[in-house]
């Protein structure tokens, strides 16, 4: 099978990944949550990882300049908020309702796009191979290329200053924050509504809805 460059490095990641596990013959594979001595996921155990990863990254997040590009791009109001509101890991992620001590079942933190990641702002938007996907195309599209970082803020400020100038800045600020929006907007479909979640989907409405945004600012 041909592989393209960027999956030879995720290959080489999985084979790596792999040689140090034992096969059991006749044993059924199964997912294990390396946090708990069972390997079982339990809500608990996702809060305690949450609690002690908070403030990682707080002094990006709370950068009042990157914040102040959000609510200037030319977008409609509901995508600068979702924007804003997931830079500030402040939307209604499983994560974050762990965080909250909102009772739920241990099978729902997990990101529905993929399997064995719980669903943090960072993880649903930026890390979870799905969205990759989705950036790879974005990117690839717009002729522009980010290292990936682990952080949102970090990648919002890497692909708003990919481009030459600051009509790219103003554009692209805008296409970053229309990928959050219908990310965020095809998670919740996903989830309540109970539709598949489908990468071509997600870059076809991106790339339909960002070329509207030149009617506004
Ligand atoms: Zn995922």
């Amino acid at each position: 099978m041909e592989l393209f460059d960027r999956e030879l490095g995720m290959t080489n990641a999985l084979l790596e990944f792999i040689s140090v596990c034992t096969p059991n013959a006749g044993k059924m594979d199964v997912w294990r949550w390396k946090k708990t001595k069972s390997g079982e996921l339990s809500t608990k155990s996702v809060y305690e990882v949450l609690m002690q990863n908070r403030n990682l990254t707080a002094p990006v997040l709370h950068s009042n300049a990157m914040m102040a590009k959000v609510w200037s791009a030319p977008t409609p109001h509901k995508v600068r908020v979702t924007a804003w509101r997931c830079l500030k890991n402040r939307l209604a992620t499983y994560g974050n309702l762990v965080k909250r001590r909102v009772q739920l079942a241990d099978v729902e933190v997990w990101c529905n796009a993929c399997v064995g990641n719980v669903e943090t702002a960072n993880h649903l938007f930026l890390l979870c191979p799905k969205a990759q996907q989705v950036w790879n195309a974005i990117e690839s599209w717009m002729g522009i290329r980010t290292a990936r970082p682990k952080e949102l803020m970090q990648h919002f400020n890497m692909f708003i200053n990919s481009g030459r100038g600051r009509e790219s800045e103003k554009a692209l600020k805008a296409l970053w924050m229309c990928t959050i929006w219908l990310l965020w907007k095809q998670r919740n479909e996903s989830r309540f509504e109970e539709q598949v979640w489908e990468v071509q989907r997600a870059v076809s409405e991106i790339k339909g809805t960002s070329g509207t945004f030149c009617f506004y600012g």
